[in-house]
């Protein structure tokens, strides 16, 4: 009973196991994988300019959008002055209307000393006469008043427009600002949307270094990626040379060339050995980078070490050859250059001196758990430490 309990515990810690990816970021386990991977972001890249182009026609559409908010409240206002304008012309005529259609009356009152109107009607020759005059006094007054209160309809209609004016120019500020708001929201995606696509763009050119990477040390479409890199472990190291005396330490230096003080060493300087002197790698490993004729490190060779469970980068520079291949499996006995750095090299070194290895050692295995050369910067150690170089030695051992 007891056995089973154990057994079932066992069986749900090995299922929780956390799977060990092949490389950060990437979940492919074969090269064919990995090329898909690589679609799938370049998909991801073109959906993401895609949404960066509607946004940018949002945000022109929302700035078209308050362009003619703002040109119709310029005509609103021009209007708004207008109808003012107009008022106060009407107001006048009014004004004077009325003072027309007093003074008509009253001239007719001082001439006769009465109602002119009345005296007008009742002097009527005949009944047809007297609807005749009648008609016509009614007309003259008729039309005065008439003509006021088209005069009055049309104020009312003025002060009308214009409050109508005033609330739309309200309802179109309204608009500005929401559309400002929505055009801040716009850049912030906008934003998002460029850091998207920046991320996008690492992930596609690391995805297509590791392919070029894979492809280069013979990996097949289909074969198992860990299986293709696999690098042969060690339990130690075993120095690069057989006779050697360090010139140079690992770490902050003054500068033998530029003479700047603090400048950083990113290995450590091994001098004692002419040019064309066999370099050997310092474990089993696998070469994982090469780099030819560098302006300042010259041919650089870098082999991937597992040193009891823990990757290592050991790498090579200012070689005068580079003896070895991209994904050569390499042992303590193969020779991955000779030295250089003297006059053998001068052609494309400006970093060096005189013959002497440069030997850097860092953890991780560079160009293959990461890419950039800061990360592999930030990981150097002191190979005099690593590998318990002394400041002399006459054996490899
Ligand atoms: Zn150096």
């Amino acid at each position: 009973m007891k056995k089973k309990v154990l057994i079932t515990i066992l069986i749900i810690c090995l299922l929780i196991l956390p799977v060990t990816p092949i490389s950060a970021g990437s979940k492919a386990r074969t090269l064919k994988e990995l090329r898909s991977e690589l679609q799938q972001l370049k998909n991801k890249k073109t959906s993401t300019a895609n949404k960066k182009q509607q946004t940018k026609n949002q945000i022109s559409s929302a700035k078209n959008n308050i362009a003619n908010n703002q040109n119709e409240i310029i005509d609103n206002q021009q209007k708004a002055i207008d109808a003012t304008n107009e008022i106060a012309v009407l107001e006048e005529e009014i004004k004077n209307g009325k003072e027309e259609l007093s003074n008509l009356i009253e001239t007719y009152q001082v001439a006769n000393g009465d109602n002119i109107y009345l005296e007008y009607i009742f002097e009527a020759s005949s009944y047809e006469d007297l609807v005749y005059r009648y008609a016509i006094m009614e007309q003259i007054l008729n039309a005065q008043n008439e003509k006021i209160e088209n005069w009055s309809d049309k104020v009312k209609k003025d002060e009308e427009l214009k409050v109508e004016l005033a609330n739309r120019e309200v309802e179109l500020n309204n608009q500005i600002s929401s559309l400002n708001k929505n055009i801040d929201d716009l850049g912030d995606k906008l934003a998002e949307l460029d850091e998207l696509t920046m991320d996008i763009n690492d992930e596609i050119q690391s995805t297509q270094d590791l392919i070029n990477y894979y492809v280069s040390i013979g990996c097949s479409e289909t074969e198992d990626l860990d299986a293709c890199v696999s690098v042969k472990g060690d339990t130690g190291w075993t120095r690069p040379l057989y006779k050697g005396k360090i010139t140079s330490y690992f770490g902050y230096r003054t500068d033998p060339i530029t003479g700047r003080a603090q400048s950083f060493h990113s290995g450590t300087d091994i001098g004692g050995n002419s040019e064309g002197t066999n370099v050997y790698a310092a474990a089993n490993g696998t070469v994982g980078k090469i780099i030819y004729k560098a302006s300042c490190g010259g041919n650089q060779v870098y082999v991937w070490h597992t040193i009891n469970g823990k990757r290592y980068t050991t790498c090579y520079m200012h070689l005068l050859t580079i003896n070895v291949g991209l994904g050569a499996k390499v042992t303590p006995n193969t020779v991955v250059g000779t030295v250089g750095g003297g006059r053998g090299t001068r052609g494309w070194e400006n970093c060096s001196t005189g013959a002497h290895l440069h030997l850097g050692i860092g953890t991780g295995w560079y160009g293959q758990t990461y890419t950039s050369y800061s990360t592999w910067r930030s990981n150097l150690l002191s190979a005099k430490d690593v590998m318990k170089l002394p400041t002399s030695w006459s054996s490899r051992y």
